[in-house]
């Protein structure tokens, strides 16, 4: 651990929620094996310093216009963040190089999707590492985007959305991890942008684990010839809580332990998929009449046209008699690790996929778009630990679904499968499991990158 003191790395998070988390964990991973960290943080979506007095803090001004700053198309926030970061962390980035009173540093660790960031390292002559907080299996995807366009499959046409895609099974055409945006030649850039400077990049970290994307992982190793290292659950290796944006409303706690042992459904889409009102209804009546508690994450916002709970009809929250309770932000750890949860309808980001397996809590998929249509497809029909919403979001389908997951046969079976594979998360943090053995192989890496 000595030898480690005196070094410093560069942490560089896409400002995003489902990203500054599993960026912060990693900062937490590496402070305990005895590195110094700072972390270059856009204003935009920024964190409080003082939540994490051993971290040093660097704000950049990436100025985004009000309008810009709140658009619902990600891919163009993803690429505007690219181009107006450049500058402003160039010069953050030069001046901590040229800082001796610091420790030196050791290289750079860049979310995956802020490529640009390449060049910046190379010009400084500083080693960059990168952090893909999706899974291996999406990425497996993103790297096959120019064979797959070449192959026809993109645009992606919805006469062909049920058909395989014979490269990459068990994909069908529709699990593919794109998503709208007014320029559809931005959603290429992006994906191979974060591909190629991944490879040419000093190694890549992700928050998974060998045994759940054995496959994965071994084709990217096949793929890649820079080195990987699968190093997760991140957010099981450190105790520490989440960094969140938004104020976690703890009354849900209390409203979970009045309930029976698995018998609540978690309903959450994460910090940016938004829904239609029809679909907020439709959700409603679906939890409703399914007669199961259920405790439900509605993010101010996250309903087009509404700010909350408008599109509820009158009297519908005095209807459910305690049987519902609804947030506006939960502690979703907490929640998932609570024995009255027994299903969690999900979007399926990575991180709430990732925290679901690790709390043996099966799924029930409803993807909205990007990598989270390949991870319910893993969930669904890879590790089969969840249902997969296919057939329309209708309140009669909604009630089937839940069924399945959590009352019929198929619902046991998904999870004594989830529960195994909740073990192999715990196994593989232990001494000598693969992400313990793989933290340990990454300090080698990035102290070797130095010399
Ligand atoms: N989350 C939370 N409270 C909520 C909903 C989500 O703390 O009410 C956290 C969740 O635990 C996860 C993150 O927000 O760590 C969402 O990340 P994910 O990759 O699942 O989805 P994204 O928000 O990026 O779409």
């Amino acid at each position: 651990m000595d030898q480690r003191k005196g070094r410093r790395l560069v942490l560089f998070p896409l400002p995003l929620q489902g990203h500054i988390t599993p960026m912060l964990q990693l900062a937490n991973i590496l402070h305990s094996e005895g590195f110094s960290i700072t972390i270059i943080h856009t204003y935009f979506n920024s964190r409080n310093p003082s939540n994490y007095p051993h971290f040093t803090f660097h704000f950049i001004q990436e100025s985004l216009s009000e309008s810009e700053a709140s658009t619902t198309d990600l891919l163009a926030l993803v690429a505007l963040l690219n181009t107006k970061c450049l500058g402003p962390f160039r010069d953050c980035l030069a001046r901590l190089l040229s800082d001796v009173v610091e420790e030196p540093i050791a290289c750079l660790i860049s979310d995956a999707i802020l490529p640009f960031t390449q060049a910046v390292a190379e010009d400084l002559k500083l080693p960059r590492m990168v952090l893909r907080t999706g899974g291996a299996s999406s990425f497996v995807v993103f790297a096959a985007f120019p064979l797959l366009r070449d192959r026809g499959y993109f645009p992606i046409q919805d006469s062909r959305l049920e058909e395989s895609v014979t490269e990459l099974p068990p994909l069908k055409i529709k699990d593919l991890p794109v998503i709208k945006t007014r320029d559809p030649e931005a959603l290429y850039r992006v994906v191979n942008g974060m591909v190629d400077g991944a490879k040419v990049s000093s190694g890549i970290i992700w928050n998974t684990f060998e045994s759940l994307e054995e496959s994965a992982l071994a084709t990217l190793g096949q793929q890649f010839s820079v080195p990987i290292f699968p190093i997760g659950p991140f957010h099981k290796c450190i105790p520490a809580s989440s960094p969140s944006l938004l104020t976690q409303d703890q009354s849900c706690i209390c409203w979970l332990d009045k309930q029976a042992p698995k018998s609540v459904i978690y309903v959450s889409f994460g910090s940016i998929a938004a829904i239609s009102g029809t679909d907020f209804l439709e959700i409603a009546w679906g939890l409703t009449n399914s007669k199961q508690p259920f405790l439900w994450v509605v993010r101010p916002g996250s309903t087009h046209g509404s700010e909350w709970l408008e599109p509820l009809p009158r009297g519908f929250l005095e209807m459910l008699d305690g049987r519902g309770h609804i947030v506006k932000w939960a502690p979703q750890q907490e929640v998932l690790a609570h024995p009255a949860v027994g299903a969690f309808w999900t979007h399926n980001g990575w991180n709430s996929t990732l925290e679901s397996v690790c709390e043996g809590v099966p799924m029930i998929c409803m993807p909205c778009f990007t990598d989270q249509k390949v991870n319910a497809r893993y969930v669904s029909d890879v590790w089969k630990v969840g249902v997969l919403l296919e057939n329309g979001l209708r309140r009669e389908e909604i009630e089937r679904i839940i069924r399945r997951a959590m009352a019929e046969k198929e619902g046991e079976e998904i999870r004594g499968r989830i529960l195994c594979l909740k073990e192999k998360a715990n196994h593989c943090l232990k001494q000598g499991g693969s992400s313990y053995e793989g933290i340990h192989n990454l300090v080698t890496h990035i102290l070797s990158l130095e010399a």
